[in-house]
């Protein structure tokens, strides 16, 4: 049988790396044809001479000379054809070689490599949630028009779809699933909590970036490592999930689970409540995507029960982590409300990392952008994914003002 040919955006990027390791594991099953990477020629070069793609992208052009350098140590038969600059690394996501992508760029710089994916009829895999939260439905419509199959690797969202009843799983990403359903009542998203869930509310404003890239349970990039940190990372899944299974904001729930062995849970009418468990490591859930229908080996330990202490509940703290409230007020406000608060988070966890602005005014900056942002009929409900982009650079430019400001 033809292998199953693989391209991974994002290859040198925690998703990346994971997705690879899985790969590894199978190479009579699938073959690596393009790698994509930001600027980080290092990392690239070796995922280069382990995989050898026929094709890497390198979106920075600056890093070119330094990329071709290295590949010229190659033997010329292992040396891949190299494609520069945002907008041909993107049309890459569209080429008939390609079976399967893996949209795993941080951030709405994602988007145009993930549309054109979708609009050529793919299997994507997709991790790069900022995309889906700022295009919703617009994304979800190319998907169905083009037939495309859309698989989460968020822990969460393939959680929840490997919990659904099989025929409605089959139909994913195309909308309406489980607001169609008659049986499911409600999905459950849990949430580690992140690395701030105890501590006190008068120590928030010192938070370090570094104390925010340390997550207990998963190892991650420094954007949704903050995002975790805000739980806007939540906030945008609660958003994900309702663009991806059709359903309102009041039929999601959102439940701290520190230990984060439940990756996520269905309600049924009946009672009956379905969660998927498993060691906090995504090369599970990148596994089942990239194998689905069938299952394949992740190289994750078998869960261990016996090693668990418990497994905790609790609701989240609404003082503690305000991002949660203002995505699903954005959830429910509709049209681009939710592109407002996601290009508004980009700027502001960019800001954080730079120490420009304080942990708790990240929040800030997003109610204030949302409020800026609510009756501007300029930046409406965007129709194509140019005025995404559009509309998307407006709020990261008020953003970025906001910021400084801040700053004095
Ligand atoms: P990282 O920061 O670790 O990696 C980002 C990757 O994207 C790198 O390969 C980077 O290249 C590349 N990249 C950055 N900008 C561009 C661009 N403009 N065009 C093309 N490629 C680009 O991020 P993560 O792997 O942590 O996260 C990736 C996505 O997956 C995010 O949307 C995140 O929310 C989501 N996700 C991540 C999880 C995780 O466990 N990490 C869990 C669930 C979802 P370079 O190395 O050269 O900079
Ligand atoms: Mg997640």
């Amino acid at each position: 049988v033809a292998r199953n040919r693989i391209g991974i955006f994002g290859s040198t990027g925690s998703i990346g790396v994971s997705t690879l390791d899985v790969l590894a594991r199978h190479p009579d099953r699938f073959s690596v044809e393009v790698l994509v990477a930001h600027s980080r020629v290092e990392p690239l070069f070796e995922q280069i001479k382990r995989f050898r793609p026929a094709v890497v992208g390198l979106v920075d052009a600056d890093r070119r000379a330094a990329l071709e350098e290295r590949l010229a140590s190659l033997p010329a038969v292992h040396r891949p054809a190299v494609v520069v600059g945002q907008a041909a690394v993107d049309e890459l996501a569209g080429e008939a070689s390609l079976d399967t992508v893996v949209a795993a760029v941080v951030g709405t710089a994602g988007l145009g490599s993930t549309w054109k994916a979708l609009a050529a009829g793919k299997r994507v895999l997709l991790a790069n949630k900022e995309s889906l939260v700022a295009a919703g439905e617009l994304m979800l419509d190319v998907a169905r028009r083009a037939g495309a199959t859309l698989l989460p690797i968020d822990s969460e969202h393939n959680a929840i779809f490997q919990c659904l009843p099989a025929d409605e799983a089959a139909v994913v990403g195309r909308g309406g699933l489980v607001s169609d359903s008659r049986e499911i009542e409600r999905l459950v998203l849990t949430a580690s909590g992140g690395p701030f869930r105890e501590r006190p509310l008068a120590d928030f404003a010192d938070i370090t970036p570094e104390q925010a890239c340390a997550h207990p349970n998963w190892s991650m990039g420094r954007k949704i490592s903050v995002d975790s940190a805000t739980m806007m990372n939540k906030g945008l899944e609660v958003i994900e999930a309702a663009r991806l299974f059709g359903v309102s904001a009041d039929r999601i729930e959102v439940l701290v689970h520190p230990e984060s062995v439940i990756h996520s849970m269905v309600r049924f009418v009946d009672g009956s409540v379905i969660a998927e468990l498993g060691e906090p490591d995504m090369r599970t859930p990148i596994a089942h995507a990239l194998a689905w229908p069938e299952r394949i080996e992740s190289g994750v330990a078998p869960l261990d029960f016996g090693a668990l202490a418990g497994l905790h509940f609790e609701s989240p703290d609404p003082e503690r982590f305000p991002a949660l409230r203002l995505a699903f007020e954005a959830l429910a406000a509709g049209g681009a409300m939710p592109l407002v608060l996601n290009a508004a988070n980009e700027v502001a966890v960019g800001a954080f990392l730079e120490r420009r602005i304080g942990f708790m005014d990240i929040p800030a900056a997003l109610e204030a952008a949302m409020a800026h942002f609510v009756g501007d009929a300029a930046i409406g409900a965007p129709m194509s994914v140019e005025a995404v982009l559009a509309a998307d650079d407006q709020v990261r430019d008020w953003t970025a003002a906001w910021c400084r400001s801040r700053h004095g």
